[in-house]
């Protein structure tokens, strides 16, 4: 029997088609294994080539005698500019803003074959403390309203660069997705006078049928009203409402449990296109009650269709509990996080 589940934050509602329920396996790309170089010369993001981007807004380490472990550029093809001001105007019923904001690459590492999944997790730990710098340093621009980290891999996810990278684009608005889930959030503050995040956090881990992993400080789970298939957010144990918040400690742990998690993915579904999103309120929202920031991975599996785009409704043909147990049992190889240049 198919069902209707209901999203405990956004209220959408989705249908889980057990009628056309496929085996989580069925899901994997089967692509042939690629051997991919770890240094192309052409690479704008390779070492050697770094005169072949605009001028670097960070790096890690920050000593530039040494070399670089993660690099931070403007993205040169930009969706918005950092020149313009935030101006607004109002004409009629046409409102708009000048094209202001920033818009960053964040190259993993120097290796161009490595995707997140194989890196170390160290270099995962590098990664997510650059994300927080930024994200700290661009949220006291009184310009800017929220920031979104994120990452495409592979094509079908909008990668246009094959070598390993993330992006960030902070904009003069919060996205109405965004302050959508922030009013529903704070619905439930008012009304239940405590965070709906821990409430589902502490509820799932008692349940454990949707869990993926879980440490001291971290879970990943899959989505109870799962929109796609193997859709997975990992969550803080500690209540914080900004991803900015995260202590050094706690980047380490995520940074392990991210890669694991990619790296069950990369394996059990043979290494699919992907996004993952840092949900986070926005910035001033430290010390918020209500709101609880997320990463939020979505594997790129199936195509939206017209009765999604008629009616932002999804069908989901893979149940959350299968997908969970799947990746649960998904040994991820000692050669994947070791640096180890494997090929799967
Ligand atoms: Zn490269
Ligand atoms: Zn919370």
């Amino acid at each position: 029997m198919p069902e209707l589940r209901q999203n405990f934050f956004t209220k959408e509602w989705v249908i889980i088609a057990t009628e056309r329920a496929k085996r989580p396996e069925d899901l994997a790309t089967h692509r042939p294994a690629q051997t991919v170089p770890s240094f192309v010369e052409t690479c704008p993001f390779c070492p050697g080539n770094e005169n072949k981007t605009p001028p670097e807004v960070m790096r890690y380490p920050a000593n530039a005698s040494e070399p670089w472990a993660v690099r931070v550029i403007p993205n040169k093809f930009a969706a918005l500019s950092s020149e313009a001001q935030p101006t607004r105007s109002l004409q009629h019923l046409r409102r708009r803003i000048d094209g202001f904001g920033f818009h960053e690459v964040i190259i993993d590492s120097p290796d161009h074959s490595s995707a997140m999944a194989l890196l170390p997790d160290a270099q995962v730990a590098k990664i997510l403390g650059v994300f927080k710098d930024r994200y700290n340093s661009l949220s006291t621009d009184q310009r800017i309203n929220h920031v979104t980290i994120f990452k495409n891999h592979g094509v079908d996810a909008g990668a246009s660069l094959q070598h390993p990278h993330s992006q960030l684009i902070a904009t003069p608005v919060i996205p109405s997705q965004v302050r959508h889930r922030l009013h529903e959030a704070l619905r439930h503050y008012d009304d239940a006078g405590e965070c709906m995040f821990c409430h589902m956090v502490e509820r799932e881990v008692e349940d454990q049928t949707r869990i993926v992993l879980k440490s001291e400080l971290f879970v990943a789970m899959e989505v109870f009203a799962s929109a796609t298939p193997f859709a997975t957010h990992i969550f803080p144990l500690r209540h914080m409402a900004s991803f900015g918040e995260i202590t050094a400690a706690e980047i380490l742990n995520l940074a392990r449990m991210l890669r694991t998690l990619l790296a069950k993915l990369y394996v059990g579904l043979e290494n699919p296109d992907l996004n993952f999103t840092i949900r986070s309120g926005p910035s001033d929202y430290v010390g918020a009650r209500h709101f609880h920031w997320y990463v939020s991975v979505i594997p790129r599996l199936t195509r939206v269709a017209g009765f999604e785009l008629g009616s932002g409704m999804f069908i989901n043909t893979v149940l959350p509990e299968s997908a969970a147990e799947f990746l649960r049992n998904i040994k991820v190889d000692k050669a994947v996080g070791t640096g180890a240049s494997a090929k799967l």
